[in-house]
This record gives structure tokens, sequence and C-alpha cells, in this order.
């Protein structure tokens, strides 16, 4: 069934002569399909036909992309078992783990389907004007959000479904009105080519123009830097290394014309515990920890990397009882041996630094394939605070304590975090001023704060920011997950003292759509009278 082949607009193409194939990360066994690099002129052609596709789609409603959206959903869940079968052999996230991924996948696109059918996602603004303002008269000013254009979408490792090909970015950039040419990532090809052709059967069905959608396979950095070099693309979402995507972010700016670039990358996603909370819930939040650091073999961007502990004899029993509970816990397998390898070299460099003891024993019994022992790592607040390479990700099941001596330096070395996805804090009701004293420090750091819960799992809703200041992201005022992320691929446009006929819809007097707009600084769905 799967062809090894990259989709350009509509066509099955493999041009090129360079090729891949997958690997079974639990067997280190090779697939027999071979994968083919998109060549220049497939990604140039695939973004040529994005372009025109963006042209043929400007009559294309909110309403038609819900439906589409729709089908492109149900093409996901008709994959059925074979979907399953492929991803997990492809990354050995395991069955249960990927049904519920695919839920997440199909829920979202059905999720964007309702907040188009809702239609008030173009914030649509009104201010009339004031003939008789002095000295000079207002005149009507209108404003709502348009799509950008060709979108490139680089699909992530480790969620090759949810984040990948019909994932978040693909969903949002869709639901915005832009065309999509993704990059599929080397590590889920066969994945990435069914979901495809979901997509590809669910554009059909609906008479969207060929060029709305294209994949580019690849396992060289050559395929996605000429993507977003190409002069007709609009924008970019990334989910992937802080290398790649500063990578990309830096390439897209050297343009002639820069285009944004809307990168997710990593993340220590730091989590305080008061000495209260230790004392109250110790072991629960030890086995919460455990569960959160190892989910997915801590093959998440919301993994919690960092743990700061105010240092006494409490604390000290706690960090010996969380890295008994990870030895006690099989490793997992990575994605895949890049990951493997990127993880071996990042936890020698941080040995390197002579700043860190490990509290873990690291004869524990790996599995076939690529695995990494569980491992958690102590520093103190004053080796934190002096090397800021402590804060470089280990993309794995690896966590570290930051003990200090005294909650007010716990203080200063939350001061000195880089930005991060989340940030968390454990405490007891009665400790406010303690916690809002570090909630305060922390908004300043991250997207997403949390009170006595843990970051791993992200909730698909309106109010979900998945963002945060760089390097979790180069694009911090955004979200990746959640309907706020359809922003991304949109802009403003004010139209001033236009008639009626020439406005679009959501701006016109009688508000034929019944979206909800700002008129005047009222919230309303009700036309307007002049
Ligand atoms: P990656 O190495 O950054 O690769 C992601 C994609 O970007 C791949 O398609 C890759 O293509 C491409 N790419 C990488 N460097 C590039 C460059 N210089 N120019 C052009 N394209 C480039 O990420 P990964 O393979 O998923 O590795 C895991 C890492 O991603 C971890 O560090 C983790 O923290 C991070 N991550 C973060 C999140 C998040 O939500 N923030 C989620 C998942 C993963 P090629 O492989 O073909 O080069």
């Amino acid at each position: 069934m799967i062809s090894g082949k990259n989709l350009i607009a509509g066509q099955w193409s493999a041009q090129g002569n360079e090729t891949f194939v997958a690997v079974d990360p639990r067997m280190k066994a090779e697939g027999s399909v071979r994968f083919f690099n998109a060549t220049d002129s497939e990604i140039d052609l695939a973004v040529r036909q994005a372009a025109r596709a963006f042209k043929a789609m400007r009559p294309v409603t909110a309403a038609a992309r819900a439906a589409f959206l729709e089908s492109a959903a149900d093409e996901i869940e008709k994959l059925g078992a074979e979907l399953i079968e492929t991803v997990d052999t492809e990354t050995g996230l395991g069955r249960p783990r990927l049904e519920g991924e695919r839920g997440r996948t199909t829920s979202q696109l059905r999720l964007f389907a309702n907040l188009l059918r809702d239609g008030s996602f173009v914030e649509a603004i009104i201010d009339t004007a004031i003939p008789d303002r002095t000295p000079a008269p207002r005149p009507d000013i209108r404003r709502m959000l348009i799509p950008l254009g060709p979108v490139a979408v680089f699909g992530a490792s480790n969620f090759p479904l949810a984040f990948s090909v019909g994932g978040g970015d693909t969903a949002s950039a869709f639901a915005a009105g832009c065309p999509v040419i993704v990059k599929a990532h080397p590590g889920h090809p066969g994945t990435s080519e069914l979901v495809a052709r979901a997509i590809l059967a669910a554009g059909e069905q609906h008479g969207y123009p060929p060029g709305f959608f294209s994949m580019v396979q690849g396992d060289t950095v050559r395929v996605g830097q000429t993507l977003v070099e190409h002069p007709q693309l609009e924008a970019v979402g990334f989910t992937g290394s802080l290398r790649g995507g500063r990578a990309l972010f830096d390439t897209a700016a050297r343009r002639p014309r820069p285009i944004p670039v809307f990168a997710e990358m990593g993340s220590l996603n730091p989590i305080v515990i008061s000495p209260r909370a230790l004392a109250v819930r110790g072991e629960d939040i030890a086995a919460g920890l455990v569960n959160s650091v190892t989910l997915g073999c801590g093959q998440f961007c919301t993994k919690p990397g960092l743990v700061f502990v105010v240092d006494d004899d409490a604390s000290q029993t706690f960090i010996a009882r969380v890295a008994e509970l990870m030895d006690q816990r099989q490793p997992g397998v990575l994605l895949n041996e890049a990951v493997l390898a990127r993880l071996s070299v990042d936890v020698e460099r941080t040995y390197a630094t002579g700043r860190v003891s490990e509290q873990t024993a690291t004869d524990a019994v790996a599995p076939e394939g690529y695995s990494f022992p569980n491992t958690v790592f102590q520093t103190t607040a004053e080796q934190f605070i002096r090397d800021e390479s402590l804060q470089d990700e280990h993309f794995g099941p690896v966590t570290m304590f930051v003990t200090c001596p005294t909650p007010d330096a716990l203080f200063e070395a939350v001061e000195s975090l880089h930005g991060n996805l989340t940030a968390t804090v454990h405490s007891e009701p009665e400790e406010s001023a303690f916690t809002s004293e570090l909630f305060s420090r922390l908004r300043e750091k991250a997207g997403r704060l949390i009170w006595n819960g843990f970051p791993t799992g992200v909730e698909v809703v309106y109010a979900m920011q998945h963002g945060g200041p760089y390097p979790a992201t180069t694009a911090p005022q955004t979200t990746s997950v959640g309907l706020m992320a359809i922003k991304r691929f949109m802009r403003p446009v004010a139209f001033q003292d236009l008639p009626d006929a020439l406005l679009p819809e959501a701006l016109q007097d009688a508000n034929p759509l019944n979206i909800w707009r700002v008129v005047d600084n009222q919230l309303t769905r009700e036309p307007l009278h002049r």
C-alpha cells in the first residue's frame, strides 16, 4: 500500500534518487519501503501550486472549510488498524497511546470545524464614522482577520498523529483558509503517507484545488530549508528541537521577504514543590512526578525536567524516593536512534559540567531497542544560576532537582529561568503568600501555569496556551495547541470607508453571518443601523 512517494498537489511523485527507510525502534529493524527525499523541483511545484490554490480558494466559506475538516477526520478514522499498526511500528509508542492520539487528532479537526461554523474567529471590530467630530471627522474603520497564504508545517517526531501531517498545525492552517505543505518527519514516513492520503481524499470530496495540500518526505535538512526559502511561502509551523526551529527561523528571517515562523521547541517545564506540600503529600507527588517524567519515555515537550525544592532532610528523602521509583520503572523505548544519540550527548555534557550528581542507579535492565536509563540529577541553586547550560533540555526520561538553601534562594533560582511552555507549583492552600510570589515570577517565564498538577497532558480547548518565551517558542504571543492556534495563520486588515457591498460579509452592516463583533466598543451580534 505505502509507496514512499511525495504528494505534490494531488500527484504522487518520486523524481529524486535519494531515499531513506523507516526504522522500528523496538527491533532496530529497517522497513522494506524506500521513501524518496523530495527534490527541489518537487518542492517548488508544491509551493507554486499552493499559491495558486490559495487564490482559487478565496470564495470557499468558513462553513465549507468546516465540512472539509470533518471529512478529513472521517478519512483518518477510516484508515483503521493499518494506521495504528504502521505508526506503532515506526515509533514504538504503543497502541493505547496511539489510539488516544488518533482520537485527539480527529477531535481537533472537528473542534476547528465548530470554530469555523461559529464564525466569530475573524475578530470583527467596527468603529463607526463620526462625521461631526472636530477638528476632523472620524472615518468608518472595520477590521478583521484574513488568511496568510501557503503554510509549511513541520511534523514532530513525538506526536506522529496529533502534531504531524494531520495534526494541530495543519488543522489550524486549513481552518484559517491556508493551503498547507507538510514536511513529514523522517521518523514516521509511512504514517505520514497514510494520513496524507486521507487529507487528499477529503479535499477531493469537497472540490478543493489540487495544490491545497502537499506532503514532502525527507531525511535531510535540504528539504526543509528549500521549502522555507521558497518565495511564495507565507508562514511556517514547526514542532521539534531548538536547533531545528532556530535554524528555520533564521532561514526565514534571511529571506529577501522574511516570513513568520511559529516554532515550538524545547522546554524544561519547571516544578516547584513547597516544604509544606512535601510534608503533606510527598508520596503522591513523587508518584505523580515519576509518571510525568517517564510518560512516553520522557519524550514530551511538557515533561518536567527541573524540580526546585528547599534543601532540608525532608526534601533529600523525597529526592531519594523519586530516584528509587525511577529505578524501579522499566526504561522505555525511544523514538529513534537520533533521539538516543542526542540524549546521550546531552546527558554526558551535563555530567561534564561537574555541577551535578546522579541520584539514580544506572544498572537498570534496559529493553531491546533504543533505550536510555531513567535518570535523576541533582544540583544546587548556586550552580544552577552560575551555569546556564544546566537549562539545556534532555529529551527523554531525565529530570533534575535544584536544591535551594532558603525560600529566597529558590525565588532567585526561579528568576534565572529561561522561557518555558509550562511552570508548576505544588503548595498547600495556607501558603498563599509563597505561592502567589512564585506565580508572579513564573508567569514571566512560561505560557501555562499549573497548581498542584503535572504539565504533561495538554487539553485542546479555547483557553489553552501552549507556547512561551524563547527558547520555548519563537512567537510567545501565540499558541500551537487549542483553538486560538488559528490566529497564527491569519493577519488583520482594516477597511476604511468602504461601501457595504465592497466589505467582506463579516463586516457588513446587516451581520449576515450572525457572528459576534465589537461595534463601537460593545460586543454584539446585532446588525448595524446607519
Ligand atoms: P528536529 O530534529 O528539530 O526535527 C524536526 C523537523 O525539522 C524534521 O523534519 C527535521 O528534518 C527538520 N529539521 C531539523 N533541523 C533542520 C534544519 N536545520 N533545517 C531544516 N529542517 C530541519 O526534532 P525531532 O526530530 O522531533 O527531535 C526531538 C526534539 O524536538 C527534542 O529536542 C524535543 O524537545 C523537541 N520537541 C519539542 C516539542 C514541543 O512541542 N516543543 C515537541 C516535540 C519535540 P530532518 O530530520 O529531515 O532534518
